[in-house]
């Protein structure tokens, strides 16, 4: 018998998907990542990070618990890594019963295939730490302990799922984990998210491409860490003896202007003369400030972080830079 493990990616076509794959093809796993059916296979993030080729796809509706049990039956993965979701906060509010079913009965049907079918399985659920919602400042950092209090539907489908997967680890003893992940970032993100829009808008203000960029609210603070980094904890959740959930953050925190002053000056622009707030980006609930403390994650799983705000912004603008040199030589 071969001593190849098998990981499932569901999401392979998003940042971490992309980002953890890598990891995993580099530890020598066989990857099979999992598609939304119809999905085209020519995924951008795979390519760009040249392992597209070491990935197998399979287009899978995880709505559909008769496919998922299929696929697990067949497969029998040493791992399973759950991070398909309809991602976007903002985009939860428009779209709130198509978030909440997909983000909740993927879930269920993969715990629910892996204790009828593929019990040695482990499994890994991309939790959000917006599942905490408006955290006291006398309260914060946040850490594992706390009390969820979602303040949008992506957050609350997020709760769910996270304790759906709590209960079916202690209901039947299965190997199942979650890790709260605070915002993440890369040149794989989508355009939606903030810190791509203010990276790419620079980008071409810096290039005379654009002249202005809208934002909405400045004044949030946040948690910002480095989504190649990021994913490393999901595979250490895996590999130990119990499984647990975990806070994965940087545990420093700056506002959203912060962040946008650190990128206009490394590219050297003016951001008084180029920023302007949009009303209509603001959202109905904004978290204020959310930080976290991720001492249990480095004492516990030995994983290490330390790259400052400053550093995280010139890494940033470094792979936006070679995922479009990249993308204009396609
Ligand atoms: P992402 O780039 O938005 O990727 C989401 C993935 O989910 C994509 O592959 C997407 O497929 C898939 N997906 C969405 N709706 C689907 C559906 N109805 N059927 C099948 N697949 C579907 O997200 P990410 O940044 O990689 O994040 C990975 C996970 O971590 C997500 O669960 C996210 O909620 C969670 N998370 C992310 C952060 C962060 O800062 N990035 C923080 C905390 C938690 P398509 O390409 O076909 O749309």
């Amino acid at each position: 018998m071969s001593d190849t493990k098998t990981a499932i990616i569901t999401g392979i076509s998003g940042q971490d998907g992309a980002y953890l794959a890598q990891l995993l093809a580099g530890k020598g796993y066989r990857v099979v990542g999992t598609l939304r059916p119809g999905a085209a296979t020519d995924i951008p993030g795979l390519a760009f990070l040249d392992i597209a080729d070491r990935v197998e796809l399979e287009h899978l509706d995880l709505m559909n618990a008769d496919d998922v049990n299929a696929l697990l039956r067949q497969e029998q993965p040493a791992e399973i890594y759950n991070l398909a979701a309809q991602s976007s906060v903002g985009t939860s509010f428009g779209e709130p019963t198509d978030t909440f079913q997909f983000n909740t009965l993927s879930v269920q049907h993969l715990l629910d295939a892996i204790r009828s079918v593929s019990p040695t399985s482990r499994f890994y659920q991309a939790s959000s730490s917006e599942m905490f919602g408006n955290v006291g400042r006398d309260r914060l950092p946040i850490r594992e302990s706390m009390l969820f209090h979602p303040a949008s539907p992506y957050a609350v489908s997020k709760a769910a799922a996270h304790w759906l997967t709590v209960n079916y680890r202690e209901a039947y003893g299965m190997h199942a984990s979650c890790g709260i992940l605070f915002n993440h970032e890369s040149c794989l993100r989508r355009d939606n998210f903030v810190i791509k829009k203010i990276i790419s808008g620079a980008l071409d203000i810096r290039a005379g491409e654009q002249e202005r960029l809208e934002l909405g609210n400045l004044a949030v603070q946040r948690d910002w860490g480095y989504a190649p980094a990021y994913v490393e904890v999901m595979w250490r959740m895996l590999q130990t003896g119990t499984a647990d959930d975990y806070l994965v953050c940087s545990g420093e925190v700056g506002s959203l202007e912060d962040m946008a002053r650190l990128v206009f000056t490394e590219l050297e622009l003016d951001f008084d003369r180029h920023v302007s707030f949009n009303q209509a980006l603001l959202r109905n609930v904004e978290l204020d400030i959310i930080y976290g403390d991720n001492g249990k994650a480095r004492r516990e799983l030995g994983w290490e972080y330390d790259l400052d705000r400053r550093r995280l912004v010139q890494q940033l603008i470094a792979d936006e830079r070679a995922f479009r040199a990249w993308s204009a030589a396609r």
